[in-house]
């Protein structure tokens, strides 16, 4: 058995980490592969940051009714803190604050100005830009709060972001706001007509973009904790 935890990007290539009773596991995400697994609605909990880039498993692997973590690997985790708004992870770093477009939609955001461009592949960006670079995660924290009580989202849901992107978006959320900036361009269209958070795999691989994958007819959308197994589906028409 095992749970999903997320698709980072390895030199620009989508790699699919799990967590297992034993540890961690990846697989490469190329275009073609096959995959005979079901995403089930039942949860496990992932484990937890224990320093920067690095996870440690729960050491029980708990079953969880909601989330990615059980309580003990949220209360270890070094960016707990973070992700609530009440602190820094904890370590020296440098933040950046970026607009990413996702379809059609825009959100703001803050990042380690080292992972900027693996932020915005893991988040299935089409089009990003970097605002402000080398603050503080407070002064990182306080630019992008300012920008969401001006009426920048701060999430896009996964199906939103299957959607092709209209160039200009970003550029004119820009101007409203008084923003500048180079935009880079990240666009990928995903082809699916339908979007799925569990269920078979879509298999083979045709296309990746950020949390999501698909096989040119279906998306499913990856959320971090779901348990997968060896597909039932496949199981029987095997015989
Ligand atoms: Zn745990």
């Amino acid at each position: 058995m095992k749970a999903l935890v997320k698709i980072s990007w390895s030199k620009e290539k989508p790699v699919l980490k799990f967590a297992t009773p034993e540890g961690y596991e990846t697989v490469k995400l190329e275009k073609g592969k096959e995959f005979d697994y079901e995403v089930t609605k039942k949860r496990r909990c992932i484990g937890f940051h224990s320093e920067k880039g690095q996870m440690t498993p729960c050491p029980a692997f708990n079953k969880i009714e909601s989330g990615d973590q059980c309580f003990n690997c949220r209360k270890k985790d070094i960016y707990t803190h973070w992700r609530t708004g009440n602190g820094s992870p904890g370590f020296e770093a440098d933040y950046s604050v970026y607009l990413a477009q996702c379809g059609n939609q825009v959100k703001v955001g803050v990042t380690r100005t080292d992972r900027l461009r693996n932020r915005w592949l893991e988040q299935g960006a089409d089009y990003a830009v970097e605002l402000f670079s080398k603050l503080s995660p407070e002064e990182a924290l306080e630019k992008e709060k300012y920008l969401s009580e001006n009426g920048l989202k701060e999430r896009i849901r996964k199906e939103n972001k299957i959607i092709s992107a209209e160039k200009n978006i970003l550029e004119n959320e820009m101007q409203e706001h008084s923003l500048e900036g180079d935009i880079i361009d990240l666009s990928n269209s995903i082809n699916c007509n339908s979007f799925l958070r569990d269920g078979v795999f879509p298999s083979p691989i045709e296309n990746v973009k950020g949390q999501i994958i698909s096989n040119g007819r279906i998306c499913l959308g990856i959320s971090s904790g779901k348990v997968v197994q060896k597909s039932r589906q496949k199981g029987l028409s095997d015989f």
